[in-house]
């Protein structure tokens, strides 16, 4: 059996009740399978002895030791046991807070073992965070060996997981399945998977633990990898009729253009026309920075296929931005006599009925919309390209529930996330990937300052002069209220106290939780500019484009990811006029925060800001919660691992060029494996 099929319930462990099932599922353990690939957070390394005098020496010392006396600090309720322990080496106390009980056993001349962090108080060595074990003739259970440390939640104790840890491993070990085929399996000189399982758990040395994270992670990147090729050589096998080449519209739309299209968009146009126009369909992405002029590709990409009498979708995160979307498209494509529809969730009744009927004759060339789009009532005559902005912020099966809705047609993502290229390969392996690096001309770089906290009225003068220069302003704050936890400025509050600073300008607040048509009328006064200075979270972040806004005012900018803070810069600098960002930052910020902060100052690429602040934050955090378009991998860290995840990919497009139909008995595993569906689950 599979571990992954090991789905019966951990009570069918010994000692494991309704209550400590309970307990266990809060922290996401319902099956074997769960409580195995619950891995340590941390390994305590108490294979050595150390004499007692070297308990000020060592931040964690691991002691044989025995009871000299004991005696009380403190009196009455409030008394706290003291035990005074000694070796040959010498001598120290433990301070026994809230385990007085410890008297029991801590009984003078007994010996035990005690592992602890010792500190110089009182004129000797303490601790009051030990963890002590009675010497017996056999071998202890928690010294003299690594020790596993798990992630617990509330009632569960390391102990407790230990030991269900072992009854797990006996209880899968007559019948685990190894998923490594045998010759990389050999090649690679990996343990089987029961060894790897217990040497996760219970390493006995350093080495053991190594080689236990390189089986199981290359496991799962060989899987991921596995289906990512298997995905692309799929869609490679789909054999479609060709699209004959048509251009006049793209052409008509260029001329009209008051501008040239840079190399780099030229060249990734060149890209996708290319697969447009092939027998396969397309799944390509393409990543480039803020206003590189991504939409507008999009944009041009969906000419040819219109043309051909095919629909476009194209699938925005937000209502705002969808709406924006919907309004440039209109200004470039109405005057072609292409015809437009936007859809969210907030048209409903007969306008949406009416846009259904529309979209299913085929009478809209182009929608433009929201999540509603991938709805199951939704249908198109002939969807030729779907077009998915800001990428990242769908799932996988979402933008595959839109996909579906055609016959294979093509799919393009855009992000403004990039990430660097040989990550990008391997995490998005199914895809064909394409780049904008270069800016259009004439931009003039965003002036960005470094302000201190307390600092602020020089910014709010200079905001001042440019908003009386007729230009409009962003004030962004990382929480929309005020929060008794937090000591940060809020959105709320901050909107109360700048419209006081403020008091001739018109101030107008947006936030997540503002209602779309409220949102809707906000955005339509700050676009038109009746609205002077837009105090904002960072539901912002994404896609704005209002030319006439040149200055953003980011406070606490430490709170955000640098990636983060360069999309946000990047809501200004979008016209022609000289634009700033202020960055402001707390009193209490370290050497190396403001250091990271001054990255953004110095850089306006953000392919090289995407690598710092992956390198800064690590994947786990780059990649976060939001981008749920990323897989969600188990063990693996994409870069952490990077290594491991090259070899993975290697050996996983090898075999399937060798055995596409993972035939041959020693790659029988891998189709077995890949049967049992949950892997599907992991990714999408
Ligand atoms: P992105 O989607 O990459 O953020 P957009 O496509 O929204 O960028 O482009 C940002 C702005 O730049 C838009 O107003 C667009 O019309 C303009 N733009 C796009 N391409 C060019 C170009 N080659 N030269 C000048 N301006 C351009
Ligand atoms: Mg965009």
């Amino acid at each position: 059996m599979f571990l992954r099929e090991y789905s019966r319930a951990v009570n069918v462990l010994r000692g494991v009740g309704p209550v400590l099932k309970q307990r266990l599922a809060q922290i996401g353990i319902h099956s074997i399978c769960d409580l195995l690939n619950h891995f340590p957070r941390d390994y305590q390394d108490r294979r050595s002895i150390d004499p007692l005098a070297s308990a000020l020496k060592k931040e964690r010392i691991n002691s044989l030791v025995r009871v000299v006396s004991r005696s009380w600090i403190g009196r009455g309720y409030k008394k706290v046991l003291r035990v005074l322990i000694a070796d040959d080496s010498g001598k120290a106390s433990l301070v026994c807070f809230g385990r007085n009980f410890l008297e029991k056993y801590l009984i003078p001349g007994k010996y035990f073992w005690v592992s602890g962090s010792f500190k110089y108080r009182y004129g000797e060595a303490q601790s009051s965070n030990f963890d002590i074990e009675i010497y017996k003739e056999e071998k202890s259970k928690r010294f003299q060996r690594i020790l596993p440390i798990y992630p617990l939640s509330e009632g569960l104790i390391q102990g407790l997981l230990r030991r269900l840890m072992d009854k797990a491993l006996v209880y899968v070990e007559p019948d685990l399945s190894e998923e490594i085929p045998e010759p990389l399996k050999k090649r690679y000189r990996f343990l089987s998977k029961l060894q790897a399982l217990k040497f996760i758990h219970f390493p006995e040395s350093w080495d053991q633990l190594k080689k236990a994270r390189h089986t199981l992670i290359f496991e799962e990147l060989f899987y991921y990898q596995l289906i990512l090729e298997k995905l692309r050589l799929k869609r490679q096998s789909i054999y479609r009729h060709r699209r004959k080449p048509q251009l006049t519209l793209k052409s008509n739309l260029i001329e009209r253009l008051p501008f040239r299209l840079t190399d780099d968009q030229k060249h990734v146009l060149s890209e996708i026309e290319n697969d447009l126009f092939s027998h396969h369909p397309m799944a390509r992405l393409i990543q480039g920075d803020v206003g590189s002029g991504k939409t507008l590709i999009a944009f041009l990409a969906s000419l040819a296929v219109i043309e051909s009498g095919e629909q476009v979708a194209f699938l925005a995160p937000t209502e705002l931005l969808a709406r924006q979307h919907a309004n440039n498209a209109a200004v470039l494509f109405e005057p072609l006599g292409i015809s437009l529809a936007f859809l969210s969730g907030n048209i409903k009744g007969v306008q949406r009925e009416r846009l259904k009927a529309a979209l299913n004759g085929g009478d809209i060339d182009l929608v433009i919309g929201t999540h509603a789009l991938f709805s199951t009532d939704i249908a198109f005559k002939k969807l030729g390209l779907v077009i998915v902005d800001e990428q990242h912020r769908f799932g996988v099966r979402q933008r595959q529930a839109l996909v579906d809705k055609g016959d294979h047609p093509d799919l393009l993502l855009l992000t403004a996330t990039p990430i660097p290229r040989t990550l990008a390969l391997t995490l998005f392996g199914d895809l064909e990937l394409s780049e904008i690096r270069n800016k259009p001309e004439g931009r003039k770089p965003v002036i960005t300052h470094l302000t201190r906290q307390g600092n602020e009225k020089k910014v709010y003068d200079r905001v001042r002069e440019e908003v009386k220069k007729g230009r409009q302003a962003y004030f962004v704050y990382p929480l929309i209220e005020e929060s008794t936890k937090l000591q940060l400025k809020d959105a709320e509050s901050m909107y109360l106290s700048l419209k006081r600073s403020f008091s001739d300008l018109n101030l107008k607040l947006i936030h997540s939780r503002i209602p779309e048509e409220d949102k809707q009328m906000i955005m339509d006064a700050f676009v038109s500019g009746k609205v002077d200075i837009l105090v904002a979270t960072s539901v912002m972040e994404v896609g704005l484009d209002v030319a006439n806004a040149n200055c953003i005012v980011i406070e606490h900018a430490e709170r955000f990811g640098l990636s983060n803070l360069h999309q946000l810069r990047g809501r200004v600098g979008r016209g022609s006029y000289q634009s700033y960002a202020f960055l402001i930052y707390s009193n209490s910020l370290t050497e190396s925060g403001i250091q990271r902060l001054k990255v953004i100052m110095t850089t306006h690429d953000g392919f090289i800001i995407a690598q710092e602040d992956l390198n800064i934050r690590g994947p786990g955090e780059f990649l976060g919660v939001k981008q749920s378009g990323f897989l969600r991998l188990g063990h693996a860290d994409p870069l952490r691992d990077q290594e491991i995840l090259i070899d993975a990919r290697k050996e996983a497009n090898g075999l399937l060029r060798d055995d596409p139909d993972l035939c041959k008995p020693e790659n029988r595993i891998c189709s077995l494996v890949l049967k049992t569906g949950s892997l599907q689950r992991d990714i999408t």
